[in-house]
């Protein structure tokens, strides 16, 4: 059977293939190292399952709720934002979905039409750009200069045009880890609001920020760079709960309706346990959360030394926040004798069993993404081994 135009002129995701290619070779019982993970390597606490099993029991998950969402979820969310970002959000504002990445794909179907243009800063998450092709709507990569990871205004100026709706900005950065600063937001919120562009911020990796590195969110700022903005949030990296499928937007009254009239017809509403589990992990105690990224924080201090040690790798700047380098390999791949980063990638999983993503992935060919959502032990040992890996191929 023949698939549609609109599915086969978007691209699988890079990141779950290569993951998939690393997993398969376990199977096989190979001793693989997998720096390819885009999640949390934690079990969700025990006390956002338990509050799902109650919910269970009391029968509360039994049947469909709102399509936005239960309402003391959606309240709870509110309360916690605008705790964060002294904001005055209410239910009504905060529609919760199937994971940020669903959130973002409503938010494409709710917002773009034929032809309006989606201004993604480079290096950007897989999924952006296909989810925009995926509305009709044309993504326009905006390449930061040399030697910067995050974009200014005088890039995106260069890349609006008439028909530019939106920006997806997401900060901390999945891939880089970089963190945009306060005054760097303040400028590219500025921008928008200056030519009317929506901002849709993904603030998914807002918690995860190290070594006193402040997060600041496009909420933070001028009540008229809060209009221009629609935040994107999950519980899946702050909680580590990405096998419960729960993120949620926060938008104006009238961004809530569209996306309301889009989830009757396509999802209805996301599964009513993990609703209770989220609403479990947003009030209760926090104490989990905080563990989690000082283990990041950890991990990041002890790998970014030992990466910049490798030959031909190059990371300028220590990743601030998520849990991923974004490390420049060009000089690594031209030692090592490959043609381009991908066949280095390739050789290095199947040599050295080291899994992981080629930057191209994510817009910026000369990179890397190591993600470090894995033990200090796997850490120390990939890095050896790609160390060794390099000693071979000079
Ligand atoms: N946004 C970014 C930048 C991500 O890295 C991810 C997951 O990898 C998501 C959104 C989606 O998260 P989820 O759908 O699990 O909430």
């Amino acid at each position: 059977m023949e698939i549609s135009e609109r599915v086969s002129n978007i691209q699988p995701s890079a990141t779950l293939a290569l993951s998939g290619k690393a997993k398969a070779m376990k199977a096989q019982g190979i001793d693989v190292l997998n720096l390819s993970i885009g999640q949390p390597d934690f079990n969700t606490p025990k006390h956002i399952g338990q509050a799902a099993i109650k919910a269970i029991e009391s029968g509360k998950v039994d049947f469909y709720t709102a399509a936005v969402g239960i309402e003391p979820l959606r309240k709870a969310i509110a309360d916690k934002e605008n705790a964060d970002h002294g904001t005055d959000f209410t239910a009504d504002n905060v529609v919760v979905m199937n994971g940020a990445k669903m959130t973002l794909y409503a938010l494409g179907q709710a917002l773009f039409d034929e032809g309006d243009e989606v201004l993604i800063p480079l290096p950007y998450w897989v999924t952006y750009g296909e989810q925009v092709k995926l509305a009709g709507a044309k993504p326009v990569f905006v390449k930061p200069a040399a030697g910067r990871l995050t974009v200014v205004p005088e890039e995106l100026e260069a890349a609006r045009t008439p028909k530019t709706k939106a920006m997806i900005l997401n900060t901390p950065n999945n891939p880089s880890g970089a963190v945009y600063t306060r005054e760097q937001l303040q400028a590219i919120g500025d921008w928008a609001v200056e030519h009317d562009v929506i901002v849709i911020a993904d603030d998914i990796y807002g918690k995860l920020v190290y070594n006193g590195t402040k997060f600041v969110s496009l909420l933070d700022l001028s009540p008229a760079i809060r209009k221009q903005t629609i935040l994107v949030n999950g519980m899946s990296k702050t909680y580590s709960m990405t096998g419960w499928r729960v993120g949620y937007a926060i938008a104006d009254e009238q961004v809530v309706k569209g996306l309301k009239t889009f989830l009757s017809h396509a999802a209805g509403n996301m599964a009513a346990v993990s609703q209770y589990a989220a609403l479990a992990a947003v009030t209760g105690d926090q104490t989990c959360v905080e563990e989690m990224r000082a283990t990041y924080e950890e991990r990041i201090n002890t790998l970014y030394p030992l990466l910049n040690e490798i030959p031909g790798f190059k990371l300028d700047v220590k990743p601030a926040g998520a849990f991923y380098a974004f490390p420049d390999v060009s000089e690594a791949v031209k030692l090592a004798g490959f043609a381009s980063t991908d066949e280095f990638v390739s050789a290095l999983l199947d040599e050295a069993h080291v899994a992981v993503v080629p930057g191209a992935a994510f817009g910026m060919d000369d990179h890397v993404r190591i993600s470090y959502a894995t033990s200090m032990d796997v850490l120390k040992e990939a890095v050896q081994r790609i160390q060794a890996f390099m000693a071979d191929h000079q």
